[in-house]
C-alpha cells in the first residue's frame, strides 16, 4: 500500500495530490518525515569531514524536505478543514515536534560544528545571504541554551517546562471564566439593541441552554451589546463582568500565574546571559531594545491621550444630556461613542454592503498586484482539499511565479480568524521551488457573497502576506517569504490595505452587487472619512496594554503584577473612561504563551513602516509608482529575512520612519 504523501507528486505544479490523501496516511507520514529527518541530522552531527557551510548549514537546511513537505499539507487543513480524527492527530504531533526540535538544538555535536563555522566565518568566503543563515541558525541555537552547561543547562530545562505549563493554565482559567459568565436578558432588556445583536444574543442563550436571548463574554457578543444597550445598569454589569475575567478568586485566577510566570520569563533570559526578559525578547526583533519600543509607544501616547480627554468630553455631555449625573464610565463609552458616530458620519452597514462583493474584491487585489508588480492570475482547474477553496496561477510574463489559493468561506471545520500560510515556501536550495501559498478567510457565504469594509480589509491584509511569499526569491527556505521578524511581518499586509483605500480602486471594483453602479462619491467619501472615528480611544486601549507589557518584563519580574499594572498605568495617566484593551489576568497575548511577550507592540510597529511607506507612493507620484513599487519588491517582499529588518526597510526608503506618518493615518497628528 502507498502513501501519497511519501510519494513523488507528479501533479500540475506539484500541488500536493488532495484528493488522493486520507487522514490516515497522516501519521505514517509524519513518522518517516521525522525519522528521515533524525537520519539526516545525525549524518550532519557526526560526519567526519570537518564542518563547511555546505554540510553544515545548507544540510540542515534540507534536513526536513520530507517533514515540512508533511507538515504544509497537515497544518493547512488541521487549521481550515477539521475533523476529530486531524484534531487528535494534532494533539498527538505536538509534542513530537517539540522533542524533536528539542533534539536538534540539544545536540552538542552539531552545535559545536555551528560555532566552529561562526566562529571561522570570516575565511569561508560566504555569500551574503550564507553569512546571515549561519548568523540566524548559530543565534537561534545560542537563543535555546545550546552554548549552556551543567546545572545552568538543567534549571533552563526546568524553567522552560514549567513555563510552558503555566502557560496553558492560564488560557484554561480564562476560557473558564468566559465560559461560565452570562446575563440573561428579558424582552424590555433588548430595547434599542439592533437586530443582529438581538439575534447572537438569542444563538448564545441557545447554546448556552437558557430559553431566552444572554450576554456572554465574548468579544464580539460583548462589544457590540456595550455599544448600542441604552440599559446604562446592564452595560455596567457587563463590563465589570469581563474587566474580571481572570481575577474572580478561586481556583481560576490568573493572577497568582502571571507572577511566576514572569519570574521565571526573567531567570530564564538571566540564564541566557541577558539583563531582562525583555532584552532577550527584542534581540531578534526590528525594534532591537526595550527603549527603542518605549520611545515609539509613548510618541503614540501623548497625542492619542490628548485625543481621548477631548472626546470623552464630548460623550460626558451626553451622557448629561440624558439626565445622568456624575462621570463618564468605562461603561459609558462605547454606548456614547456610537451614538457620535451615527449623528457625525451617518454610515450604515446596509448601505454599504452591496458595494463589496467577494468576486470583486479579488479583482481588485489581483488588479493592484497587476499594476503595481505586474502579476497575472488565471484560474486553475485542479483537485483541492475544500469545495470552497480556490487556486490560481500567479505569472509574469508568461513565467510561472506561484499558485495561489483562495479559502474565504466560514465553515464549522475552520478556526475563526484570517491568515496566510505556505503550503510550499519558495527556496533555491536543491531545486527552484515555487511557492503555494493559501490565503483562509471567516466570510459569509451569500449569493451573490457580500463583505463588510472590514472583511474587504481583511482580504487585502490576507494578500499582502501572500505577495511577500510569492515574489520571495531567496536561496535559502529559512529565510524565505514571511520569515521575519515579528515587528516587521505586518508591513506588507497592513501597508496592502492601504491600496484598498485608494478612491480610484474603490471606483473601478466597488460596484453595486444588482446594478452594477460605482460607489456614489458621497458615500465613499464618508466611508473614508469614518476611518478614523475614535481613534484616542482605540490608541489608548491599545497603547496602554503595550506599555504594561513592556513594563513587565523590562528590569525585575514584579512581585506584584496587579501593582505594577496600576504603577504603569497611574504614571500614564491613563483615561478614567477607558480600560486597558487586555488587562493583566486576561491578557493571553502574553501569558497564554511567548509569542507576544514584551511584543504586544509589534502591530504598531509594522504600522509605523505601513503608513510611511505607502507615503513613499504619494510621494512619488501615487499609489502606483511603478519605480516605488519595483523598490518594494526588491529590498522587501522579495528579501524574506536575507537582511536585518532595519537594513530592508532603509535600502527602500532612504531612511527609517517616522511616527508622523502613523499620526496622520490615526487622525491625531492634529491631537495634543
Ligand atoms: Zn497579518
Amino acid at each position: 500500500m502507498t502513501n501519497p504523501l511519501l510519494e513523488t507528486w507528479d501533479t500540475p505544479f506539484g500541488l500536493p495530490p488532495f484528493d488522493r490523501i486520507a487522514d490516515g496516511d497522516f501519521a505514517p507520514a509524519m513518522e518517516a518525515a521525522l525519522e528521515e529527518g533524525r537520519a539526516a541530522i545525525a549524518a550532519i552531527a557526526e560526519n567526519p569531514e570537518p564542518a563547511s557551510f555546505a554540510n553544515t548549514v545548507a544540510a540542515l537546511e534540507l534536513a526536513d524536505a520530507l517533514l515540512d513537505r508533511v507538515a504544509g499539507v497537515f497544518y493547512n487543513l488541521a487549521g481550515s478543514t477539521s475533523n476529530p480524527v486531524r484534531e487528535g492527530l494534532q494533539r498527538e504531533f505536538a509534542p513530537k515536534l517539540s522533542a524533536y526540535s528539542s533534539e536538534i538544538t540539544n545536540n552538542a555535536a552539531l552545535f559545536a560544528r555551528i560555532d566552529d563555522l561562526w566562529q571561522r566565518r570570516d575565511q569561508l568566503e560566504l555569500t551574503e545571504e550564507e553569512e546571515r543563515v549561519l548568523y540566524l541558525t548559530h543565534r537561534s541555537f545560542a537563543r535555546s541554551g545550546a552554548a549552556l552547561e551543567g546545572a545552568a543547562r538543567a534549571r533552563l530545562t526546568e524553567v522552560k517546562a514549567r513555563l510552558a505549563v503555566l502557560g496553558t493554565e492560564f488560557t484554561q482559567n480564562l476560557l473558564a471564566d468566559e465560559r461560565d459568565w452570562t446575563m440573561p436578558l428579558s424582552e424590555a432588556d433588548l430595547e434599542g439593541l439592533p437586530g443582529f445583536v438581538i439575534d447572537a444574543a438569542r444563538a448564545a442563550g441557545q447554546e448556552k441552554g437558557h430559553e431566552g436571548p444572554v450576554v456572554t463574554l465574548s468579544r464580539s457578543l460583548i462589544v457590540p451589546f456595550l455599544q448600542f444597550s441604552p440599559r446604562r445598569d446592564l452595560r455596567e454589569r457587563a463590563w465589570r463582568a469581563w474587566t474580571a475575567r481572570g481575577r474572580n478568586g478561586g481556583a481560576t485566577d490568573n493572577r497568582a500565574i502571571a507572577a511566576e510566570i514572569l519570574t521565571l520569563r526573567e531567570e530564564r533570559a538571566r540564564l541566557l546571559g541577558y539583563e531582562s526578559f525583555a532584552a532577550y525578547k527584542l534581540e531578534t526583533e526590528m525594534a532591537g531594545n526595550p527603549q527603542a519600543v518605549r520611545d515609539l509607544l509613548m510618541r503614540v501616547w501623548e497625542p492619542a491621550r490628548a485625543q481621548a480627554m477631548a472626546d470623552a468630553e464630548r460623550l460626558e455631555a451626553m451622557l448629561h444630556e440624558d439626565g445622568i449625573n456624575g462621570a463618564l464610565e468605562p461603561w459609558d463609552w462605547r454606548y456614547y461613542s456610537e451614538k457620535r458616530r451615527a449623528a457625525e458620519h451617518d454610515l450604515n452597514e446596509a448601505e454599504l454592503k452591496p458595494y463589496f462583493r467577494l468576486e470583486a474584491m479579488i479583482e481588485a487585489a489581483f488588479d493592484c498586484a497587476n499594476r503595481l508588480f505586474g502579476l497575472e492570475f488565471r484560474p486553475l482547474d485542479v483537485a483541492l482539499y475544500h469545495p470552497d477553496a480556490r487556486a490560481w496561477e500567479v505569472t509574469r510574463k508568461g513565467a510561472h511565479v506561484a499558485v495561489f489559493i483562495g479559502d474565504y468561506f466560514a465553515r464549522g471545520s475552520k478556526r475563526s480568524g484570517a491568515w496566510c500560510s505556505a503550503m510550499r515556501s519558495q527556496k533555491k536550495l536543491g531545486g527552484d521551488v515555487r511557492p503555494i501559498v493559501v490565503n483562509v478567510c471567516n466570510f459569509a457565504k451569500g449569493d451573490p457573497a457580500l463583505l463588510s469594509y472590514d472583511d474587504a480589509r481583511t482580504l487585502f491584509h490576507e494578500f499582502g502576506h501572500a505577495l511577500h511569499q510569492m515574489l520571495s526569491d531567496v536561496t535559502h527556505g529559512s529565510i524565505s517569504g514571511t520569515s521575519v521578524a515579528r515587528d516587521f511581518v505586518e508591513l506588507p499586509s497592513q501597508l496592502y490595505e492601504h491600496w484598498l483605500e485608494v478612491p480610484e480602486v474603490l471606483d473601478r471594483h466597488a460596484r453595486h452587487a444588482e446594478t452594477g453602479a460605482p460607489m456614489p462619491p458621497a458615500l465613499r467619501d464618508r466611508l473614508l472619512a469614518a476611518r478614523t472615528y475614535d481613534m484616542g480611544f482605540q490608541t489608548v486601549e491599545y497603547v496602554a496594554s503595550a506599555l504594561v507589557d513592556l513594563d513587565f518584563h523590562d528590569g525585575p519580574a514584579p512581585a506584584d503584577p496587579m501593582a505594577a499594572e496600576a504603577e504603569t498605568l497611574a504614571r500614564l495617566g491613563m483615561p478614567r473612561a477607558i480600560g486597558m484593551r487586555h488587562a493583566t489576568p486576561h491578557f493571553a497575548h502574553v501569558f497564554a504563551g511567548d509569542g507576544y511577550s514584551s511584543g504586544y507592540y509589534s502591530y504598531m510597529w509594522s504600522e509605523v513602516m505601513d503608513a510611511d511607506a505607502f507615503d513613499a507612493f504619494e510621494e512619488a507620484g501615487g499609489p502606483f509608482d511603478a519605480e516605488t513599487a519595483a523598490r518594494l519588491e526588491q529590498f522587501i517582499l522579495s528579501a524574506g529575512g536575507s537582511r536585518e529588518a532595519d537594513q530592508l526597510y532603509t535600502a527602500f526608503r532612504g531612511r527609517m520612519p517616522g511616527v508622523e506618518a502613523l499620526l496622520k493615518g490615526r487622525g491625531l497628528d492634529k491631537a495634543a
